[in-house]
């Protein structure tokens, strides 16, 4: 009798991370480097300041936090790295390699990621990523405008699970 396999596949998606300003810049040759090793394609990216603008609009979830103006402050205070990243699963993936949003929480939790190496407190905290496949659509859109277009898209990548 033929034995029946399964094989699951998780979506190919973009997720868009940000490596945030100053200490992580130090590092940002490294950090590619392990991007790469965990199997993301980089599909675009670019170096550059955030206008408080932009930054306002792409952190406005947390507008009513007390913490949103000094969010804005930091993540506009130097170039940040923007890259649309893209494999199976890569909004939760990258997140993962990012590990808890603060450091000292990381440290405890999650020793081998970005955040527990290249962060210093909950805000400093070295990179971003975005949360959802929908909140990678907008971020990618707000920072890459109509060249997002062409990254965006997921055509030809067909995914899902299949029956063998
Ligand atoms: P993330 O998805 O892990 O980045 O976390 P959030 O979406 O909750 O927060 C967005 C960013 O705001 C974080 O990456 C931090 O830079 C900053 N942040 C979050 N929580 C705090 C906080 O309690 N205090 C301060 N000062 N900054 C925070």
């Amino acid at each position: 009798e033929a034995q029946q396999e399964i094989h699951f596949f998780f979506p190919r998606q973009n997720t868009l991370a940000l490596i945030k300003p100053n200490s992580a810049q130090e590092h940002k040759a490294e950090i590619l480097e392990e991007i790469k090793s965990k199997g993301f394609a980089i599909k675009n990216q670019q170096e550059k300041y955030l206008s408080e603008e932009v930054a306002e609009e792409f952190y406005k979830e947390h507008k009513d936090k007390p913490f949103f103006s000094q969010l804005v402050q930091f993540i506009c205070s130097g170039p940040c790295l923007q890259l649309v990243l893209s494999k199976e699963n890569a909004v939760e993936d990258w997140r993962m390699m990012m590990g808890p949003t603060d450091p000292n929480r990381a440290k405890e939790v999650s020793p081998d990621s970005l955040r527990a190496r290249f962060g210093s407190d909950i805000l400093h905290n070295a990179v971003h990523g975005s949360s959802s496949v929908e909140q990678s659509d907008r971020e990618i859109r707000l920072l890459f405008g109509d060249l997002s277009a062409a990254v965006t898209s997921t055509e030809g990548e067909e995914d899902g699970f299949v029956f063998v």
